[in-house]
C-alpha cells in the first residue's frame, strides 16, 4: 500500500443505507468519518419510486429524496466522502488499512456496508441483450416501453415492485416466478393480483430471450405442464435478488458459503474493529429500515471500541 495515507477514525465502506446511517451517527458521536462508494450514494434505493415502509413517512418518500436528506445529515455532522471502491482492507496492530483503487486510508474502525450485486438469472440470451431490451432497473428504463409487453422474472418484492412500476409505461406486464408460492410481502401480491396489466406466471422458468439486435421474445417452460412457450416481450427485468459485494474481505474476515460476513449483535464480524451492516452481513432482513439499524448499532459499537482503544 504506497501513497500518503490519511487518518480517519471510522472508514465505511459502501453509500448504501446502512453505510449512509453509520456515517451519521459515527459523524455525530464525533468521530472523523470516510465514506467510501464505489457508484452512487443512497445504492439501490436511489431509483426507488416510492418507499412507503420506512418509518416517519406515512405518504410513502422517494428513494433519491430520502437519500439526499440522510447524505445532508451526516455532512452536517462532518462526513466526508469520496468515490472510491474498497479493493482490500489490512490490519496492522489498532490499525486497519483500507486500500481503494485510488488511496488508502488508515482507520481505527471499518464498517463494511457493501450491499450486493444483482444475481445474473443465467438464462440463455440475457447477457447478450443486456442494455437491448434485458435490465433490473424499472426506474431507470421503463420508459423505453411505452405500450409495449415485458417481463419481469423473480417473486420477491423487488419483481413486485418494479413490475407494478412498469405498468405506467407497458402494455402488459408478465411476471414469471420459478414456485407457485411468490415470496414478495402480501402487500405487494396484493396490489399485483389487482392490476390488470400484470399476468403472473408461476412455475415456471424463463429459458431463453430471443431477437435480432434486441429482445423481440422469451421462452418460458411451464414446470407443472413440462412445456414451453414463446412469448412477446420488448423487454426483460431480471430481478432475481443479489449477491454479497464481500470478495475483497476475502482471507481477512469470516465469511459463509454464500459470501455473507457472520456477525454478532454488535454487528463485529470476526475481526475486532471490524463491522458489517446490511445486506453484506449474514441474516439481514433486506429490509432499508434494518439497514439503517444495522448503521447505527455499528457505528455506537465502534464508537465504544474506540474509546476502549483511548483509554
Ligand atoms: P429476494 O427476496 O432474494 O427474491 C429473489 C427472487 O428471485 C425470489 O423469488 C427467488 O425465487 C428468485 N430467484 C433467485 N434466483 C433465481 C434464478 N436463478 N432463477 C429464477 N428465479 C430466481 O430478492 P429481492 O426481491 O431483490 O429482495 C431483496 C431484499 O430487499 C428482500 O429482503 C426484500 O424484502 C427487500 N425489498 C423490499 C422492498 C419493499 O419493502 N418494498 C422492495 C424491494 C426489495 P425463490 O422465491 O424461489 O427463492
Amino acid at each position: 500500500m504506497g501513497g500518503t495515507v490519511k487518518r480517519y477514525d471510522i472508514v465505511i465502506v459502501g453509500g448504501g443505507m446502512a453505510g449512509l446511517s453509520a456515517a451519521l451517527y459515527g459523524s455525530w458521536l464525533g468521530h472523523r468519518v470516510l465514506l467510501l462508494e464505489r457508484e452512487v450514494i443512497g445504492g439501490e434505493i436511489i431509483n426507488a419510486d416510492k418507499i412507503e415502509n420506512f418509518p416517519g413517512f406515512p405518504d410513502g418518500i422517494q428513494g433519491a429524496d430520502l437519500v439526499a436528506q440522510t447524505e445532508l445529515q451526516a455532512m452536517k455532522f462532518g462526513m466526508e466522502s469520496t468515490y472510491q471502491e474498497a479493493r482490500a482492507i489490512r490490519v496492522s496492530g489498532e490499525n486497519r488499512l483500507v486500500q481503494t483503487n485510488e488511496e488508502a486510508y488508515e482507520a481505527k474502525a471499518v464498517i463494511v456496508a457493501a450491499g450486493g450485486a444483482h444475481r445474473a438469472l443465467g438464462a440463455k440470451g440475457e447477457a447478450e441483450f443486456e442494455g437491448k431490451g434485458v435490465s433490473h432497473c424499472a426506474t431507470c428504463d421503463g420508459a423505453f416501453f411505452v405500450e409495449k409487453p415485458v417481463a419481469v422474472v423473480g417473486g420477491g418484492d423487488t419483481a413486485l415492485d418494479e413490475g407494478l412500476f412498469l405498468t405506467q409505461f407497458a402494455s402488459k406486464v408478465t411476471i414469471i416466478h420459478r414456485r407457485g408460492r411468490l415470496r414478495a410481502s402480501e402487500t405487494l401480491q396484493e396490489r399485483a393480483r389487482g392490476n390488470p396489466k400484470i399476468d403472473l406466471l408461476l412455475d415456471s422458468v424463463l429459458e431463453e430471450i430471443t431477437g435480432k439486435g434486441c429482445v423481440e421474445a422469451i421462452r418460458v417452460h411451464d414446470l407443472k405442464a413440462q412445456s414451453s412457450s414463446l412469448v412477446a416481450v420488448a423487454g426483460v427485468f431480471t430481478c432475481v435478488g443479489f449477491e454479497p459485494s464481500t470478495a475483497f474481505l476475502k482471507g481477512l474476515v469470516e465469511l459463509d458459503a454464500m459470501g455473507h460476513v457472520p456477525v454478532d449483535l454488535n454487528m463485529q464480524t470476526s475481526v475486532p474493529g471490524i463491522y458489517a451492516v446490511g445486506y453484506a452481513r449474514k441474516s439481514s432482513v433486506g429490509q432499508l429500515a434494518s439497514a439503517a439499524g444495522d448503521g447505527v448499532t455499528a457505528a455506537v459499537a465502534a464508537h465504544r471500541y474506540l474509546s476502549g482503544l483511548k483509554s
